[in-house]
């Protein structure tokens, strides 16, 4: 950082000087350095020193704080407010640290949409296809916004640098200051022709087909994230992306939580006595299970893998199936007689031959 120069020699008078001498020695010596006038880099440099060095000076309070700290005081105050003053008169567009034209390039929007997807197709994944209405790059002048034939020019009001600068009288003397051209957005371009197909968007509405791939294991209300295929950038930026928000259709057979999946076989009351070998159906096709003789409502089995993929590692879940035996409400007379005979032989208690009364126990719960 360049040392500073003690304010009172920048302006040429004395540690004791006046508030109207500090003043009439500022204004002679920003009508010598003004830019405006001056375009020698060293006297604008110097111009403002003297601009800064008049900010402090002539404010009661900061002129004390200087005095009694000098320019490194506490916070560096002083050298700060010069660069903040030189900033609000100039924008920061001067002394070397010019902005130039804002640049038209712009990444394109993100779009999002919605999928619907089976139960299956969570589980084990879907290729997708689906139409997507987007702004596409106008093909007609190749998204620079001007007719075939013609480019864009430099903007003609602010002469392509994206700014406007104004001279004004204040205080100080004139001060120049600078603004966005609002002819050409301070972009510095401005097409004389507009392209008749986007009218000088250089992007159009298009509807397009974007496939992407679903991943096995997917979770109800995930975003999916498809890179490039949202809105075209402009001037040359990038595409958007294009979010797929996932809907996955509930499933009538399982539920799931986290990969593992739950489902309910009901069991008659004779294979849960007898035992049996049934299939049920899985994601994976149909798949044989081992009733025991003696089975209990309520039993769970576990079967191993089959169910939901992990997203980002190998393996999947389990399938855990519930068993529920269900008392039969449809009996013949026949099937009644016999299960009535069977009762006999058990001893079990039942219609209006009441026995004694019979003990409960306290319920059992499984985890
Ligand atoms: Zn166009
Ligand atoms: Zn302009």
């Amino acid at each position: 950082m360049a040392t500073v120069r003690d304010l009172y020699e920048i302006l040429g008078v004395s540690r004791d000087a006046s508030a109207g001498e500090i003043r009439a020695a500022y204004r002679k010596l920003a009508r010598e350095l003004h830019p405006d006038v001056n375009a020698d880099p060293a006297d604008q440099e110097r111009f403002k020193e003297v601009t800064g060095a008049y900010e402090i000076l002539s404010d009661p309070a900061k002129r004390r704080r200087y005095d009694e700290f000098g320019a490194a005081g506490p916070q560096g105050a002083p050298f700060g407010d010069i660069q903040d003053l030189f900033d609000m008169f100039f924008g920061g567009g001067f002394g070397g640290r010019s902005r130039g034209p804002r640049s038209r390039t712009r990444r394109g929007e993100d779009l999002r949409v919605a999928v619907r997807l089976p139960f299956a197709g969570s589980v084990f994944g879907e290729r997708r296809e689906i139409e997507v209405e987007h702004l596409a790059t106008c093909g007609r002048c190749g998204g620079n916004g001007a007719e075939p034939g013609t480019s864009p020019i430099a903007c003609r009001t602010c002469g392509g640098a994206g700014e406007v600068q104004s001279v004004r009288r204040s205080i100080f003397g004139t001060v120049m200051t600078s603004a966005p051209c609002v002819a050409c957005g301070g972009t510095g371009e401005e097409i004389p022709d507009r392209c008749e197909t986007c009218f000088g968007e250089g992007r159009v509405r298009s509807t397009g087909t974007v496939a992407f791939d679903v991943p096995a294991g997917v979770v109800d209300g995930m975003d999916l994230r498809v890179a490039g295929r949202g809105n075209a950038g402009i001037a040359g930026g990038p595409a958007g992306d294009l979010i797929v928000g996932v809907e996955v259709e509930p499933s009538e057979a399982f539920e799931r939580t986290g990969q593992d999946l739950h489902g309910v076989l009901d069991v008659s009351i004779t294979q849960a006595a007898l035992g049996a070998s049934v299939e049920v159906e899985t994601l994976d096709g149909p798949e044989r299970i081992r009733i025991e003789p003696g089975t209990e409502s309520g039993t769970v089995l576990r079967l191993r893998g089959k169910g939901v993929p992990h997203l980002q590692r190998r393996g999947r879940g389990d399938l855990y199936v519930t068993l529920h035996i269900v008392a039969p409400r449809d009996l013949s007379k026949e099937e009644r007689s016999l299960l009535e005979r069977l009762a006999e032989l058990r001893g079990d208690p039942g219609g209006e031959n009441g026995a004694a009364p019979r003990g409960l126990r306290k319920p059992e719960y499984r985890s």
